[in-house]
């Protein structure tokens, strides 16, 4: 049985303030929420403010708080100036990394090699990576989409190891429903979900049917009920939406 899960990444947004309050607020409205579980991304320099927040705090029997990073040096120490690595996350309240966000892809130039080795210091260290999926509006047009996932997965698989998946999520996140408004229909997610699955069946059974896979790009309050209700997605990585207590609450309450 795979565990329903949100995530919720604010990338680059809010302040110590406002950080708190989201949290505090995201806590209390959890209380009413079972059995899904909840992942917060938020700045490097709000981990310690977050942990100390939530760490300890049980909110209800059946759901969790917990929080990650939203990308890792794959090293482990070093000269790597503005890098942070594995070891220094160990000083925080930190279970999950996000892997191959595409902003890293596109924005930094992430190749799938530097993803795969991110994949696998994180995996090796103990985290859960998030690995992140997904095709350009062009090679969607192209009809390139399974190709393009197919490559980003099988470069991870190829480094890592099918065995590191085993605790391990993926989030399929087309770059041209992310942060535009345009969400993939439930019928589009859920066709490259199963494709997912398929890709990862050739390496392990069990791993293709126990992996979490969550679609992300535009999910909102009004539209997560139906992306959910999809046999093949398990929840969902949020942007902006996450960033609003009030929906990214109701995303929580939709799975
Ligand atoms: C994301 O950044 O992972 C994302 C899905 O963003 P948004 O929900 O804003 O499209």
């Amino acid at each position: 049985m795979r565990k329903p899960t949100v995530a919720g990444n604010w990338k680059m947004n809010g302040d110590l303030e406002n950080t708190k309050c989201l949290v505090a607020a995201i806590l209390k409205g959890l209380e009413k929420i079972e059995n899904t579980e909840v992942i917060i991304f938020p700045p490097y320099v709000y981990l310690d403010s977050v942990g100390q927040q939530i760490r300890n705090v049980k909110i209800s029997y059946h759901s969790q708080l917990l929080c990650g990073v939203q990308d890792i040096c794959e090293n482990d120490n070093g000269a790597f100036t503005g890098e942070i690595s594995t070891t220094m996350l160990k000083d925080f309240y930190c279970t999950h990394i996000i892997i191959g966000h595409s902003e890293r892809r596109h924005i930094y130039k992430e190749n799938n090699e530097l993803c795969a080795k991110k994949f696998l210091i994180s995996a090796n260290e103990g985290y859960v990576p998030i690995l992140c999926l997904g095709e350009t509006l062009e090679e969607r047009n192209n009809d390139q989409t399974q190709e393009v996932i197919a490559a980003q997965l099988e470069a991870v698989i190829a480094t890592a190891g099918i065995e590191s998946f085993q605790n391990s999520i993926i989030a399929y996140e087309p770059v041209w429903a992310i942060g535009t408004g345009q969400t993939a229909s439930p019928e589009q997610a859920q066709n490259v979900h199963e494709y997912i699955r398929t890709v990862i069946t050739k390496y392990s059974q069990d791993c293709a049917n126990d992996i979490r896979i969550l679609y992300g790009g535009s999910v909102n309050a009004k539209n997560a009920k139906s992306i959910f209700s999809m046999p093949d997605i398990d929840g969902g990585l949020i942007g902006g939406a996450s960033l609003n207590e009030k929906d990214f609450l109701t995303i929580c309450e939709s799975i």
